[in-house]
């Protein structure tokens, strides 16, 4: 007899374990679906983040920051260290070591919690009083029921038409991050956070990093003054190669490079790298997932579509994360899973899309919270802006990290917080301020009044709300 459930959530990322895991210790019977399987078959929990996303990349982020920091940086400090050398297989080990110690702990997670877990493809067949899902694994497939359904299907790469990924020569961000040795020339189509994280990863091991852009402009979603900044930074100190406005033309795989053909400024021009990796956004996950069995619509760019409070126009059937419309974000992701199995135990689950933070762990990071300068003026509003470059900062000379600066963006007449944009050393610890703040709807005023520890980093948070009031005590 099929079993059942009051839940069922299809996908283990970030927002359907979460979902799961709530739900559960709202006292509801759930089960969790997932697929993914690890490189060498087994099935590994945790979705795009865990196994092939923020987890392998901040681990490989960290290793080559280490790396160029014995290359460069250990002199200044009078610390001489001969011969620096790499062993890449042993930083990958270290970086599926990370990555299979959080995958399996979410199955801890699940024991803990009491959801139940079944690994394989998850497709819908119906519904009426409860919804059938099939769930087709390796060594046949079992139907169960549930009254409610989370779809958490997260996202995949999006392809180029015509160019194929091998992950071996041509990679998405599954390759990428498992490249063997280091390429010499490393080629990367799109400066989006992917392409500019795993460019900087390669670029500090060693390679020579080409990034081609389809867009004119750098890093459209930040803020205009950010993104200039780290234009500046990523181009000249870091040594990136972005050619924006190159649209690709073709890409052929030879048995000595793989060659890419592109118009760039007016011209045709070929490149010629040992490595490609594709980095040109992600595309929703709906694929053979029977939503038209149960009448779940998706819009016209597929993502599933849903109310503010993620459900969807089929009563019981709710949907987060990457498959939603947002940004593709982990802990929006898992905020959207928390709300949705409070929605589900009877409670109000909601999360604030307006105050979700962005990071693009680059060296210096990226992060903020908010309305951009250009979206302000475009939307006439009138508001007042205090800017605290690193370099000023204590802390940020002692760490030798002093690129950058604390943007703070406030209403002129309520001084309210409408924004806050970072670029520097830990941005994305230091963006946390800000989401608090915002989400309490403190004032510029609010900050500047806090005690703020000494010589610390969020020391620039402080004098960056200062300055909104043009009163600067450190500059
Ligand atoms: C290289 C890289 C770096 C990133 N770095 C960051 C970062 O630093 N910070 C950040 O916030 N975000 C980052 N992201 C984005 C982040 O990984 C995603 O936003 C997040 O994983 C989305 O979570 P999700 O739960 O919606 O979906 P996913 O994590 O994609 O999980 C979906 C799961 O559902 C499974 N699935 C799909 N269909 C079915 C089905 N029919 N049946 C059963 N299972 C199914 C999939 O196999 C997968 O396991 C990064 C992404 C990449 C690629």
């Amino acid at each position: 007899m099929a079993k059942n459930f009051d839940v069922a959530v299809i996908g283990a990322g970030p927002g359907g374990y979460i979902a799961a895991i709530r739900a559960a210790q709202l006292g509801l019977n759930t089960v969790c679906i997932d697929e993914f399987e690890s490189v060498d078959g087994r099935p590994s929990l945790g979705g795009t983040c865990l196994n092939v996303g923020c987890i392998p990349s901040k681990a490989l982020l960290e290793s080559s920051e280490n790396y160029e920091r014995a290359l460069h940086k250990f002199g200044e400090h009078g610390i001489n260290i001969k011969d620096v050398s790499l062993d890449v297989a042993t930083m990958l080990a270290r970086k599926d070591k990370i990555v299979q110690q959080f995958t399996s702990g979410i199955g801890l997670l699940f024991k803990k919690n009491k959801v139940s877990s079944m690994h394989g493809h998850g497709r819908l067949t119906g519904g009426g009083e409860a919804f059938q899902i099939e769930v087709k694994g390796k060594d046949g497939s079992e139907t169960i029921n549930a009254k409610n359904v989370v779809i958490a299907t997260g996202s995949v790469p999006r392809q180029i038409p015509g160019v194929k990924v091998d992950n071996v020569s041509v990679c998405d961000n599954t390759g990428a991050l498992s490249l063997k040795e280091v390429p010499g020339r490393l080629g990367v189509i799109g400066a989006g956070v992917i392409g500019l994280e795993m460019g900087s990863v390669w670029k500090r091991l060693g390679s020579e990093v080409t990034i081609l852009e389809a867009l004119p402009t750098f890093l459209g979603a930040a803020d205009e003054g950010i993104a200039k900044e780290a234009w500046r930074i990523f181009t000249k100190s870091v040594g990136l190669d972005i050619k924006l406005g190159s649209k690709i033309d073709a890409v052929k795989v030879g048995k000595k490079a793989i060659s890419v053909q592109f118009e760039h400024e007016g011209a045709s021009q070929k490149l010629d790298f040992d490595r490609l990796v594709i980095a040109v956004g992600r595309v929703p996950n709906t694929q053979d997932l029977g939503l038209e069995s149960v009448g779940v619509k998706v819009d016209a760019r597929g993502f599933v579509e849903v109310d503010e409070r993620n459900r969807t126009a089929v009563a019981n059937v709710y949907a987060i994360g990457d498959v939603v419309r947002g940004p593709m974000l982990a802990h929006k992701s898992s905020e959207e899973g928390v709300a949705v199995a409070e929605t589900i135990a009877g409670q109000h689950g909601h999360v604030n899309l307006e105050h979700i933070p962005w990071v693009i762990y680059t060296s210096p990071e990226i992060a903020w919270v908010g309305r951009t300068e250009q979206q302000l003026k475009s939307d006439a509003v009138e508001y007042r802006s205090g800017q605290f470059p690193f370099i000023v900062s204590g802390r940020a000379r002692a760490l030798g990290e002093t690129a950058g600066f604390v943007k703070m963006l406030a209403d002129a007449q309520t001084d309210r917080i409408l924004g806050v944009h970072i670029l520097g050393p830990f941005a994305s610890e230091l963006i946390s301020e800000a989401v608090v703040a915002m989400e309490f709807g403190a004032t510029a005023e609010d900050i500047a009044r806090i005690v703020h520890a000494h010589p610390s980093l969020s020391e620039a948070m402080h004098e960056a709300a200062l300055g909104v009031d043009k009163r600067f005590l450190s500059l």
